[in-house]
């Protein structure tokens, strides 16, 4: 997903949580108006010059209303203080939003181009705004003693995120800060690009050494002039052959050649990165960036992603040593008398088992998934479990001509408006994201976002087939959206929408994958396309089992990248190895022995965006099955708890810290035991091997 943010350069968006406490009994808003209507976000179809009009007037209202703080000499109110910085937050996010989402989608290269000189302009302003000694001063002076709990909570975690961009320091330091922001930026940048820049490719001599690949894979790789067929290693080209290819020694090549991928140039990037990063923290009072990067998270602090990292892997290694003997044994049958298993082999016995020891082929359910069929099962559900009403705008002017345009309506007023762009184009954004475009706010802005997926379009002849992994994904992805929509009806811009905590994003969505895995759920859109027959039961219980094998390695893995991501972030850099630290991570937390010759640090992107926070996609993982136990699992679509979530969770967005709403919607302190369930779920109902 794309969280928006109005201060890209520095942790993220806001947040404080030391002052939770306060607000546990923070009530959720119900009820509110929203306008009755809006113009669509490109309801006037604009061109390359009215886009940058319509942006660079959303930017001088934002300085006006700076200004207008500015000019406030003591006296500070809500009223002439906090009304205006909301107006600026409301209309950088709203232009930042904008310029980004039009880079990844519009058809036209120019427009594109001058999008990205928009999003850099647009981000200059909000770090501009995030080191305005004179607005924090303003905002630090407010009396909230008569304010409610969001009003309250959104000027704290303010003030904690300018204190976090280092507002408070003297005209030396800010200007020093200012440089390592944008030192940082490069720096990230040429990580990125290193790595997206670096294809490799290995070659085989014939068809043979690709045998146990799918027909339509070796269809599309034919042997070039010189006999020889190329493999890259871009992922649709690199996976199936480490998931499918029986030759081994073709797997272990491209293993290597993927893991070598921007290397060497990235460790000295990265180092650099690191180093730029040590000094920002230590500059701000941080003993490190894992630590400096934590306090505006639910996390809070560096020891805490420590912690949790270790529990992970207690709660993980018995299933993961349980799955560990079945895929040996697997190996056994080629390799009598093989003690261990290494990395590259991991995806390839895994799929075996899955073949052998669970009589699941993924292939066989793609029948009952045509995307007309998945895209209407996903607004049905979705409408049914959140109450709301979804409608089609038919004909309304979008960037591209397959982009649908629909309105969210409750009890029959609009609350909200959505974006469907998902099928390729050349040069589109080319991976599944929901992209934030307006902030719903009470009176004043009803809440819009956009899908962005690359699902296979469906033609005359041919219905567009899904793979299941694509149907979770949209459902995923709708999920986000539906966040958006629903967290739509605050006072503030600045706490609207997903603007909580950067490592609570995901579990909303996390925890919505569960529902696609519902027989219940699936039988009501999952229909084959030749014979209209609904997908089995019998299937779907087979599938889940199947899928459910590898989870406890698979979070090992994860465990693993946490614990790199966390490690190389929370020491001094002139004391990290990084060879050292990826090679003892591996063994460390996964049962996996590393292949030597390898460097992942390399192209381990989330080092360059996530830095230390990777852990967040386990953090969510681990709420989102705790989350599930809130419903009835033989009745996943029942009103009362589907109602119960969106009102405790959902509604609030960022008026109040994501630690209290899972609190609140659990009625107890959140812990792993769903998590372990659902590791383990493919052993259920037999003896512990253990
Ligand atoms: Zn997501």
């Amino acid at each position: 997903m794309n969280f928006a943010r109005v201060w890209p350069s520095f942790t993220g968006f806001l947040i404080i949580t030391a002052a939770s406490t306060l607000l546990e009994s923070a009530p959720v808003v119900q009820g509110q108006e929203l306008p009755s209507s809006q113009p669509s976000i490109w309801a006037t179809k604009p061109d390359v010059t009215a886009f940058e009009k319509m942006e660079n007037n959303r930017l001088a209202a934002a300085q006006k209303a700076v200004d207008q703080i500015v000019a406030v000499k003591g006296g500070w109110t809500i009223e002439n203080t906090l009304a205006p910085f909301d107006e600026a937050t409301r209309q950088l996010n709203a232009t930042i939003e904008f310029s980004s989402f039009m880079q990844q989608v519009h058809p036209d290269a120019t427009f594109r181009d001058r999008a990205t000189a928009m999003t850099t302009k647009a981000s200059a302003a909000g770090t501009a705004l995030s080191l305005n000694r004179a607005v924090y001063q303003a905002l630090s002076s407010l009396d909230l003693s008569k304010s409610d709990p969001a009003t309250r909570y959104y000027v704290h975690r303010q003030l904690l995120e300018f204190r976090l961009a280092g507002v408070d320091k003297d005209d030396a330091t800010r200007a020093h800060l200012r440089e390592l922001n944008d030192k940082l930026t490069d720096e990230q940048s040429a990580f990125d690009r290193n790595i997206s820049d670096d294809q490799r490719s290995i070659t085989v001599d014939s068809a043979k050494d690709l045998e146990g690949l799918p027909q339509d894979y070796i269809a599309s790789h034919k042997p070039g002039a010189d006999g020889k067929i190329r493999i890259t290693t871009d992922y649709p080209d690199a996976f199936p052959v480490i998931t499918f290819a029986k030759n081994e020694s073709v797997r272990k090549q491209l293993w290597i050649a993927f893991g070598n991928r921007a290397y060497p140039k990235n460790r000295d990037v990265l180092l650099e990165m690191m180093r730029t990063r040590q000094e920002i923290a230590t500059i701000l009072g941080y003993s490190s960036w894992a630590d400096y990067n934590a306090a505006d998270k639910m996390i809070s602090n560096g020891q805490n992603i420590a912690n949790f990292i270790r529990q992970v892997n207690e709660a993980a290694r018995p299933l993961a040593q349980r799955e560990f003997a079945m895929l040996l044994a697997e190996k056994n049958k080629t390799s009598p008398g093989a003690k261990e298993i290494m990395d590259f082999e991991n995806y390839y016995l895994r799929e075996l088992v899955q073949r052998s020891g669970y009589n699941f082929d993924s292939t066989s359910v793609r029948p009952y998934f045509a995307y007309d069929r998945v895209k209407q099962g996903i607004l049905d559900t979705a409408q049914k479990l959140f109450g709301l009403t979804f409608t089609q705008e038919v004909g309304a002017p979008a960037w591209a001509p397959d982009v649908e345009t629909w309105d969210v309506s409750e009890y029959g007023k609009m609350i909200g408006r959505f974006y469907l762009d998902m099928h390729p184009r050349p040069n589109k954004f080319s991976h599944a994201q929901m992209s934030p475009l307006l902030e719903g706010i009470r009176g004043k802005q009803l809440p819009e976002g956009a899908l962005v997926c690359n699902f296979a379009a469906p033609t005359a002849s041919d219905p567009g087939l899904m793979d299941y992994g694509d149907v979770v994904t949209f459902f995923h992805e709708f999920g986000h959206l539906m966040h958006q929509i629903l967290s739509g009806r605050q006072q503030w811009a600045g706490v609207s929408g997903i603007s909580m905590e950067a490592d609570f994003g995901e579990a909303p969505s996390q925890m919505l994958e569960e529902w696609m895995r519902s027989p219940q759920v699936l039988a009501t859109f999952a229909r084959h396309y030749k014979t209209g027959e609904a997908i089995p039961a019998e299937l779907v219980a087979r599938m889940n089992r199947a899928s459910a094998f590898g989870r406890a390695s698979w979070v090992s893995s994860q465990d693993s990248f946490s614990a790199i991501s966390y490690e190389i972030y929370s020491r001094k850099p002139q004391d990290v190895d990084l060879d050292a630290v990826t090679d003892g991570a591996t063994r460390q937390y996964t049962l996996l022995t590393p292949l030597p010759g390898t460097h992942m640090f390399a192209s381990f992107g989330h080092l360059g965006g996530y830095s230390s926070a990777y852990y967040t996609y386990l953090w969510d993982k681990v709420i989102a099955e705790d989350f599930v136990t809130q419903f009835d699992p033989a009745n996943l679509l029942a009103p009362a708890p589907a109602a119960r979530y969106r009102h405790i969770v959902l509604e609030p967005g960022g008026s109040q810290s994501a630690n209290d709403l899972v609190k609140n919607f659990l009625g107890r302190a959140q812990n792993t035991a769903a998590f372990q369930k659902w590791m383990g779920e493919e052993f259920e109902g037999q003896q512990s091997g253990n």
